[in-house]
Formats: C-alpha cells, structure tokens, sequence
C-alpha cells in the first residue's frame, strides 16, 4: 500500500524533521519506506531518511506494508504535508556542529611564527597577558585493534558493542535531561543521541563485528563508511552530519577503550586553552569564564575565534602554526596577546615577570570602571559614541556592564548559524526588537547577513568558489537571495517600532546594491503596511569594506545616512592580504599608510556630505589609533565590549589635551 505527495517540510527531512518522521513511523507495526527517486529506504532511519535527502517540494511516496498500513501511510503523509502541527521547540534547534563552520579553516602553510629561548611567537590576536596551566585540547585519533575475532568471541564482542552504545546513549539522555543546558546545546546533543540510536550505525558496526572485527575497528570502519555517504550528498547542510556521525562512533569507541573524551567542559580555572584548531561556536559554548588565556596553530588577529576572545577579554595568541605541537605536553603556559609571545613552562623569573603584569592589567581595569559612565566628548563639544560590537542578544549584558553606548554592530550571521532552518522573520524580529529596547534611547546598528561560502548556512546553497572572500557574500548574495533578504528587512522594519535600530549593509562595491536594497526596503515597508502590520522606518547605511567603497564614497555619502568603516575587511582587500592567514599577518596591519589613506578618504567624504561615519572594524577600540580617527571626523566607535572603558579614557584625555 502506498501513497505519494509534495513535501512541505521547510528545508526538508534534515535531522530534527527526519527525527519526529521517524517517531512516527516506528509508532507503527507495519514495515514503513520513504520512496524518493525510485530509492527506497526504511523509514525507521532518521540516518537513511537524512541520506534520501528529501527537499522542500519534492514529490515522495510512502509505501507500508503490515496491519496498520493504512493509519501508518495516513499519519506520515500528514507529516509531511503539514509538517508544524504540533511542532515543539526542539525541532528548531541547531543540529551538532553546524556554528562550528562558520570560520574558513586557517592555511595548513608554516605562518610567519619565529622561536624564541624558551618560547614563540605568534598573531597577537586578544590583548592581555596570562600565566597558567596548560589545557591541551588536542582529540586522539582512535585506531582499531586490528585483530580478527575467533568465531567463539563474537557474541561477547557483539554484547560490548551494544553495551557501549547505551552507555553513550544513557549520556546523552542524562546531558538532555539537564535543565542548565542551554537551548543551543540540547539541540546539538538531541542530533547527536539520534544518531547514536540509530540502526545504521549500529547495524553497519555489527556487520563489521560478525565479520571477526573488534567492535572498536567496526566502529571507526561504520562510522567512516556512513560519513562518507553524507559527504558526497549535494547538500551543505547534509555534508556537515559527517561530522556528527564521526563525534558518535567516537564517543563509542572511547568507551569501548574505557577512556575519556578531552572535554572543554572541565578545563580549569585560569587554564591557558592550547588547541591546533577550535571551532568559534566550540569556543563560545565553553565555560569562558574559567579560560584563561587561548593559544592556537590556526587563526589569526580578526578570525572569529580572535573576536569571541576579544569580547571576553581572554588574552590569546593564534596562528603558531606546526609549533603549536611544541606546547602538546606543556605544563605551564605563559603569553602575551599584545606582542604574541608564548613561553612554555616559563621559569621562575619570567614567571613573576607575567605575574606582575597580569596584577597591573587587572589594576588597569579597576581603574577604568570609572569610565563605565562617561559620555565621552571632544574639546570641540562633539559626542563620540562608543558602543559595542556583538553578535548574540546573550552579549548584552557584557555590553551594558562595559557602558556601551548602544550597538554599532550586531553581527546577524550567528542567529543564522544557530538554526539547522533559516530564522524566521517572527523569530528575527523578535530578536532585533530585544537589542532595539535594551539599549533605547541609544542606536542599535544592524548589519544585514553578511555570509559567504567561506561559513555555511543551513539552508542556502553556495558554490563552490576558488576565493570565497571575493566571490559570493554579504550584500551580493542577499541582492541574489530576495526571499532571505526580505525576510530580514521585514523583521527589521518591524522591530524598528521598539527603539533606535538602524541597518547597514555589509561588503558594498557597487551603488547599485544601495539603490537596489534600497526599493527592497520600500517594497517590504509596503506590504507590511498593506497587511497592518506595525513597523517603522529605519536609517540605512553602509559598511565601508572595500577599495570600491572608499574610491566611490562620495556618491555612496549621497545615498545612505551613515558610514561604517570595517577595517577588519578593509584592511584585507586593501593590502590584498588574508586576514585568516598567519603567513601575511605583517601585510595584514591597519596602521599601513595605505590603510588609512583609505579611512581619511571615507571620512572626508562622509564628513563633507554631513552624514556620521563611525567604525565597527578591530581597530575603533586602539587607543593608538582613535586619537588619528577622530582627528579624521569619526564619531562613532564600536569595539569589543572589552575594550569600551579604555576607549573612553583615551577619548576622555584627548580632549584635556593630554
Ligand atoms: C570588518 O570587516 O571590519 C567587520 C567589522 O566585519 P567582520 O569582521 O564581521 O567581517
Ligand atoms: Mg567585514
């Protein structure tokens, strides 16, 4: 018995709807398959169903054969034709590993990274300095026994198998069943429970294992096999569940092996976090406040592991390249994030030495809370605005506590990589009115989606591109994805009604991106108001990022209400130079001449046309440096919140004259 329909399940059967189709189906006897393609697979799968991948719209038959054929066939046709009845929170959540992606993996290349005596040096990418034990957060690689099983043990190996996987099971239930976790991280461990309880994985391994392999080797041998299946799907998002089946079939063998996983969770306080890589959303995901200081072979000054330490005020050295291996057995790390210095096992002069500076950098900050308050101003009478840079309405509070006045940067990208759908415009316009109220009467500036194929989204497609960071991103795929970009405009019109929120566009080059966004936001204002749908309009401005921008600022000045330098960006096409990669970290530096030839040219224009120009790029919060900025007529500064005090202070001396 078998009947066919359209699916209507927004981005298709991925994990969590591939999860409750599954549910579904297992509630019946009868034997139930998914047809897509003339490809049938069982539907009491999630894994199976997930590799089908089925889209949004496509046609699918579901085929049942048993007592309940009929009530099984009713109910999952159900499912998919209207697929939010009854849907509960957790189908929204991020599946495992997905934010992890969001930074394009640093060159493999030796960086520009020179040894010392005892020490390194690499990108000095979070200021401050730090002394503390190591925590090597380097994962093993799990290799099998590579010894065949005599016909006699493979029952008993069967029964440790299975006994390891409800270990990792039961884990994961307990994780779940936590009320600290976040929503966040329930949704990654929910994905990752799904798959451990799934028969693919399981059944592959107990092939392998009736075959005479040890279960540790039938482990690696089906996860690989099954990772492989969902790397060579045409799917960004299906793509990334390879990286989740492997986390699983790790996490089996490691209690196959009676051993534990290394965890950020239990690093210690003021432990100095030394990794070769670390996803950002690992990163923001681990008890920061027990980090101590983070010292990496990958990254460098502006990647997004470099911001999240920034924001948090954790000193870290990135890009050591290879010699980050020099640290794997390390037992006290001392470094400096403003010079990039890193000093393994330091002794005990050098050890004082840090002491002592680390006890006049935390004196520093005492005496810079007095500045929380301050409304900075020039001897001119000019208000300097200096506000914060964040990306998730849980940085608020650092934010506030910093004195930040207002947002010059809210960072959309994450609310985007949090979700395995894209956010809706319910969801982002809650969001944005959030932010909006807690900073009123202060601005609130958000950046539209600012996303390239160097950090999948689920849910949008990206070719593959030679040069992700000249090719498809930012303003340039939001012009070519009207559906995403109007949903964000809708949600931003509307939040507008509940604060200051104004929006600027990211990666501008052309003034037809402005003109068009522009009739965009016109458009969405006019349907909101033809559906009565409160909303209000907002300033719209542009990020000054590329040479284009600034050769044309003048003409941009013309158009929009505001200027917002990002020198993170800037600097990279301006110097041609990677801001990811370590090897051309010197050409990297936004100090060149050529660099701020092009900031006072933005400035110049933005002043003559009388609109604010301000900065959100790392270089509004160097005391070096703002004195030159605000010379050149900037007027807003927006920083890391760690840096929000000392930028006051130095605002606040410029104008004495000191
Ligand atoms: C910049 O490029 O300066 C900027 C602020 O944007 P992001 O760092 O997010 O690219
Ligand atoms: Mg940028």
């Amino acid at each position: 018995m078998e009947r066919s329909t359209i699916v209507r399940v927004h981005e298709g059967l991925h994990a969590r709807p591939a999860t409750r189709f599954v549910k579904l189906a297992k509630g019946f006897e009868s034997d139930v398959e998914l047809v897509k393609d003339g490809k049938a697979v069982s539907a009491k799968s999630s894994v199976k169903l997930m590799l089908l991948a089925v889209k949004e719209n496509q046609e699918v038959t579901v085929r049942a054969n048993g007592a309940d054929a009929i009530e099984a066939i009713e109910a999952l046709i159900g499912y998919l034709e209207n697929p939010t009845a009854g849907l509960d929170d957790e189908d929204t959540h991020a599946p495992a590993n997905d934010a992890g992606k969001e930074a394009a993996p640093a060159p493999q290349s030796a960086p520009a990274v020179s040894g010392e005596a005892n020490g390194l040096r690499g990108v000095a990418a979070s200021e401050g300095v730090a002394i503390g034990p190591a925590f090597a957060h380097f994962p093993p690689d799990i290799a099998g026994q590579g010894r065949m099983l005599q016909a006699e043990e493979i029952a008993g190996e069967i029964d440790r198998f299975r006994a390891a996987v409800a270990a990792v099971q039961a884990r994961m239930d307990r994780a779940l069943a936590q009320d600290s976790l976040s929503a966040g991280d329930r949704g990654i461990v929910a994905a990752l429970r799904d798959i451990a309880a799934d028969d693919s994985l399981t059944g592959e391994a107990e092939k392998a294992i009736k075959g005479g392999n040890d279960a540790v080797s039938a482990t690696i041998t089906a996860a690989s096999t099954i990772a492989a299946d969902f790397s060579a799907v045409d799917d960004h998002y299906l793509n990334a569940r390879a990286d989740d089946v492997q986390a699983v079939g790790r996490q089996i063998c490691l209690v196959l092996l009676g051993q534990d996983d290394v965890s950020l969770e239990n690093i210690p306080q003021g432990a100095i976090l030394i990794a070769d890589d670390i996803g950002a959303w690992d990163l923001a995901r681990a008890p920061l406040k027990r980090i101590g200081g983070v010292v990496c072979g990958h990254g460098g000054a502006t990647s997004h592991i470099a911001i999240i330490a920034r924001s948090h005020g954790i000193p870290a050295v990135l890009g050591l390249g290879d010699k980050i291996n020099a640290l794997r057995t390390a037992q006290e790390v001392a470094l400096d994030g403003n010079s990039g210095q890193v000093i393994i096992d330091p002794d005990a002069a050098t050890r004082a030495d840090f002491a002592g500076r680390v006890e006049a950098a935390a004196k520093e900050r005492a005496g810079l809370t007095a500045f929380k308050t301050v409304t900075p101003k020039l001897a001119d009478g000019r208000t300097i605005e200096v506000a914060a840079n964040i990306g998730s309405l849980e940085e608020i509070e650092a934010a506030q506590e910093a004195g930040a006045m207002g947002v010059g940067l809210f960072r959309t990208e994450l609310l985007f990589m949090r979700h395995m759908h894209l956010p809706s415009e319910d969801m982002q316009a809650e969001t944005y009115a959030a932010l909006a109220k807690a900073f009123a009467p202060y601005p609130v500036i958000v950046r539209t989606l600012d996303i390239g194929g160097d950090k999948p989204i689920a849910g949008i497609e990206f070719p593959d591109e030679e040069n992700p960071f000249l090719g498809w991103r930012g303003i340039r795929m939001c012009l070519d994805r009207p559906d995403i970009f109007k949903r964000q405009l809708r949600a931003l019109l509307r939040a507008a009604v509940h604060g200051n929120i104004k929006v600027m566009l990211p990666m501008v080059s052309d003034i037809s991106e402005v003109t068009r966004s522009r009739a965009l936001v016109d458009e969405c204002a006019a349907e909101l108001k033809a559906e009565g749908v409160p909303h209000a309009t907002f300033d719209l401005g542009v990020m000054i990022e590329t040479p284009a921008a600034v050769l044309i600022a003048p003409a941009l000045a013309r158009e929009v209400a505001f200027f917002s330098i990002g020198t993170n960006d800037l600097t990279q096409y301006i110097m041609a130079a990677d801001r990811l990669n370590p090897t051309v970290a010197k050409l990297n530096d936004v100090t060149n001449p050529a660099v701020m030839s092009a900031i006072e040219l933005t400035a110049r224009a933005g002043v003559a046309a009388g609109i604010m120009v301000g900065m959100c790029g790392e270089a509004a919060g160097r005391p070096d440096l703002i004195p030159a900025f605000l010379k050149m007529g900037l007027t807003e500064l927006s920083m890391s919140p760690a840096s929000i005090q000392r930028a006051k202070k130095t605002i606040t001396a410029m104008a004495a004259g000191e």
